[in-house]
């Protein structure tokens, strides 16, 4: 089912995408369950897009809720290679703003027992994750926040966490020290399955406050946090339509082929059953 080659995943904030052309709505289902909610297919200049909220439209699932490894699937089955995952985030660091715009370079994973990968019940493989993100995309969306007058940083290490509640002070302290710039609670395991899947993925964080540890900062309260994520999300509405123009090109990076070597299990050992949910996401193996 070829319907889109990008993917956008709006995180908190983000569960519409106003000014595009909606062409479809698509419920569908994934060896792995159902996705957070129904895929948008829509349109700007020419360009097709598959869109999906992260939390689902009116946000009724929590970070460690949402079921990525569907939500992945969904988008490779509808075509997608390239992910642009929205996702809002507090800063670990002075220099880094609310309202400011982040790509990061790394994660710090501090998740408990979420599904992060395709592979297990019989089919073992390890893919390479030393760079999470795919660069070339990060240098596709670097030269647009500019343009559209958003302050943006690079290569900050970001925290995952595994929430709901916010950090305690003396945890923002630790990531401080370890040198994260920012943290959200939903990179991971998104990237890591998009990483799986042979899919490009990028993550854009939308900085809403300085989480616990500023001294001289309100501590993060839901009417702020709310209010820049209303604003952001307006940046990150105006940044889709800018990544649709010059985004679904051919791909020269390496995301492409993450699996070529990572399958361990001897073909004659696989589990039919896992082979067989691993074939709708990477037919070129299974
Ligand atoms: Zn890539």
């Amino acid at each position: 089912m070829e319907k889109a080659k990008v993917g956008i995943i709006g995180g908190s904030g983000l569960y519409d995408i106003e000014g595009l052309t909606i062409l479809e709505e698509i419920s569908l289902a994934t060896p792995w369950g159902p996705p957070s909610d129904s895929i948008i297919i829509a349109e700007h200049k020419g360009i097709t897009a598959a869109f999906l909220p992260r939390h689902g439209r009116g946000h009724f699932i929590l970070p460690h809720e949402v079921n990525y490894r569907a939500n992945i699937a969904a988008l490779k089955m509808l075509g997608c290679e390239e992910i642009f995952a929205f996702s809002a985030v507090g800063s670990l660091q002075e220099r880094i703003r609310p309202l400011d715009f982040v790509l990061p370079n790394q994660i710090i994973d501090r998740t408990k027992a979420r599904a992060s990968t395709f592979f297990g019940e019989g089919v073992a493989a390890h893919i390479s994750f030393a760079h999470p993100f795919c660069q070339r995309l990060q240098d596709l969306v670097a030269p647009l926040a500019q343009k559209l007058g958003i302050t943006l940083h690079r290569d900050e290490t970001l925290l995952c966490m595994e929430g709901p509640a916010f950090s305690t002070r003396a945890e923002s302290e630790l990531y401080r020290s370890w040198g994260a710039g920012l943290i959200n609670m939903s990179a991971l395991p998104e990237a890591k399955l998009a990483r799986e899947a042979e899919m490009c993925y990028c993550m854009i964080c939308m900085c809403t406050d300085y989480d616990c540890w500023k001294e001289d900062e309100q501590h993060v309260n839901v009417e702020m946090l709310i209010d820049n994520l209303n604003k952001n999300a307006r940046s990150a509405k105006n940044m889709v339509k800018e990544i649709l123009q010059v985004t679904g090109k051919a791909r020269s990076c390496e995301c492409a082929n993450t699996v070529k070597y990572a399958i361990i299990t001897a073909p004659e050992k696989q589990n039919p059953q896992t082979v067989a949910k691993l074939r709708t996401i990477l037919s070129k193996y299974f």
